[in-house]
């Protein structure tokens, strides 16, 4: 358990958010105004369980918002968190309501001929349900005639069984409406970096953080993830072209695919009976990332900015509300347009100026460093680094156009953190003069230094205690002036695990068992391919055939070189020459084995997985295989 200890914030850090909070508009006061109305009912009570007993959600361990912004943290970051807390069940529109809070997205339900059209139902199925009870005591027991997804991510996916009857689902009685390639980036997002996006998901999240004045304040986009099941129906209505109509129970959908923007299939539409627009996760009360901290591909900024111009285009001579599946919406004309319009030069302004930046020679960093927003962005909630930031945005435009490399030589062949730094600390004078000098950096209130190089003492000794507690807290420091929210949550996770170890909760099976098995087969070969020890399988060379009679594939795998590759044969066909076995296994009992619900003598011994020919064939490849642990560390070597 972390040990309380009194925050002391440097006034260094005061000073900064002082200008802060005397730069922006606070007086402006009708994010509040938007973010409370319509409301219906708050959450009560505002946790929910899930089916194991965990608790997977608790807005009410935020209720120390209420108050005014503290030392411990910048006063737009405290802003934004006090807006995400404002959770409930709200009327957004005629017959259309949100539950927000109830997770870190929101769930959209439109009323619709004989039930409701759902969009977006959370991270976890338990969280969803919720949400539908909390709208079904007020508006009726109406049941689920459509579901809609808005893109890939998980937490506009994930809760999916929480609101679906499954005989309805059965029976085909509901539509499933996504974006097209909706299921192979939904399940293929997170498989091959999975874990190590996970652990830093975690820093990124801040899931270990208590919540609290000077811990976790939320993400910036919401509070935080949900921790319940997580669950995926795959769509059944797939949205190819923008103009596409779609009529779901009585309800006219009108859309506008907008591919690579946030997420790799994305859409927006227009409700055009409702005077309502929907922009999924194009636009929304911040600015969003290009790279999210926890890893991922870059995102395309130009094509963001097109989409939404395409957006103003398309809707909004038709739109009275604007609602997204975060944060708060924003009603009448002029200012929706106003939103999109600035939100859409908002990813130009940072496409353009890095890329002006980096053709005079600015390295990642610098333009990092020189790339501010014009004022009347600047000034804008909506446009403010609460998530994304303009800072490590621009080194994503940099990366996505000239990768991470920045063409200095001295730079081309470092070493790596560890030996580097044992170099750095020699050369230095030693660990006890690099403290004594980071200390006096330290009073001078540059912390990003002291981080900096007081990690290098770190990398070099991870048992100097008193390292690891100076850069503990400079990286505090860093956390209470922070305007981004995850960036916040990093600081805070680095000072934690500094001080305690490694604290995290990363599961090493990254996705759910629904993901899993709408996995393509090959999808899953190459994932399991990620597993196995290169040098350890050079040594190999082997030849199988995996055999799934439930969904009728095989495949000829073959180990040699250290690589594991395959190729699918023909049902029915001969067995290649040379195959030294076969494994037999429904993919259903397969995904157990992958998932790690069964271990595979179980499954040898109930007669569910067989094998014929050689069996210690593939008893050498499964150990081959590595076992892997996410809880690495970070902050530390
Ligand atoms: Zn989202």
């Amino acid at each position: 358990m972390s040990e309380s200890r009194e925050p002391s914030v440097s006034p260094h850090v005061s000073e900064a958010n002082a200008l802060l909070r005397a730069e922006l508009p606070f007086d402006d006061e009708r994010d509040f105004e938007d973010a409370r109305r319509g409301r219906i009912e708050g959450l009560e009570p505002a946790l929910v369980e899930a089916t194991d007993g965990r608790i997977a959600w608790d807005l009410g361990a935020y209720s120390f918002l209420d108050s005014a912004c503290p030392e411990t943290a910048n006063p737009s970051a405290w802003r934004q968190a006090q807006l995400n807390a404002i959770g409930g069940l709200f009327e957004v529109g005629e017959g259309i309501y949100q539950v927000r809070g109830q997770d870190i997205s929101n769930m959209t339900i439109v009323e619709g001929g004989t039930g409701v059209l759902v969009i977006d139902p959370l991270i976890s199925a338990e969280c969803a349900a919720a949400a539908l009870r909390l709208y079904r005591e007020h508006r009726g027991a109406r049941p689920v005639t459509g579901l809609l997804y808005t893109h890939t991510h998980v937490d506009h996916f994930g809760g999916a069984r929480g609101v679906v009857d499954p005989e309805d689902l059965a029976a085909g009685r509901i539509p499933v409406l996504a974006p097209q390639h909706f299921l192979e980036h939904a399940v293929s997002e997170n498989v091959f970096a999975g874990l190590a996006m996970a652990r830093r998901a975690e820093y990124m999240f801040g899931a270990p953080l208590e919540p609290g004045p000077a811990g976790q304040i939320g993400a910036g986009i919401g509070m935080r993830n949900s921790t319940g099941s997580v669950t995926l129906i795959p769509p059944n209505l797939e949205i190819t072209h923008t103009g596409q109509v779609e009529i779901v129970d009585g309800i006219e959908l009108r859309f506008q695919l907008t591919p690579g923007t946030e997420a790799p299939a994305e859409m927006n539409f227009l409700l055009p009976d409702r005077g309502a627009l929907c922009i999924a996760e194009n636009a929304t009360h911040n600015l969003h990332n290009l790279l999210t901290l926890r890893g991922a591909p870059v995102r395309d900024p130009l094509a963001w900015s097109h989409f939404l111009d395409e957006s103003i285009e398309l809707f909004c001579g038709e739109s009275e509300v604007m609602f997204a599946g975060h944060h708060w919406p924003r009603w009448e004309r002029e200012r929706i347009v106003d939103m999109l319009g600035k939100q859409r030069d908002l990813y130009r302004y940072l496409h353009d100026q890095t890329l002006r930046l980096l053709n005079q020679g600015h390295v990642a960093e610098e333009v990092g460093e020189l790339l501010e927003l014009p004022p009347q962005l600047a000034s804008e909630w909506h446009c403010r680094g609460h998530y994304g930031s303009v800072n490590h945005n621009a080194k994503a435009i940099y990366q996505r156009y000239l990768g991470a490399f920045d063409g200095n030589p001295a730079h081309l062949w470092r070493h790596p953190p560890e030996p580097a730094a044992r170099r750095y600390i020699e050369y230095m004078g030693g660990a006890e003069a690099v403290l004594e000098r980071a200390e006096g950096a330290f009073e001078e209130g540059d912390f990003r230094w002291v981080a900096e190089v007081v990690s290098h003492v770190v990398f070099s000794d991870p048992d100097n205690r008193e390292a690891r507690e100076l850069e503990a807290r400079a990286l505090e420091q860093l956390a209470y002036g922070a305007e981004n929210a995850t960036w916040r949550n990093f600081f805070l996770m680095g000072a934690k695990e500094l001080r305690e170890g490694v604290v995290s909760a990363v599961s090493p099976i990254a996705a759910g068992a629904d993901l899993i098995a709408h996995l393509e087969t090959p999808k899953l070969l190459d994932a399991i391919a990620l597993r196995l020890d290169g040098p350890r399988a050079a040594e190999h060379e082997l030849r199988m055939v995996w055999s799934f009679p439930d969904v009728g594939e095989r495949f000829l795998l073959r180990v040699g070189n250290g690589v594991l590759t395959h190729k699918p044969l023909r049902e029915g066909g001969e067995d290649p020459a040379d195959i030294a076995a076969t494994l037999i296994v429904d993919r259903a009992a397969f995904d157990e084995l992958v998932g790690g619900r069964a271990e595979l003598p179980e499954l040898v011994e109930a007669g569910r997985l067989r094998i014929e020919g050689e069996g210690e064939v593939l008893l050498t490849f499964f150990g081959l295989l590595d076992n892997l642990d996410p809880a690495f560390p970070i902050v530390m070597p």
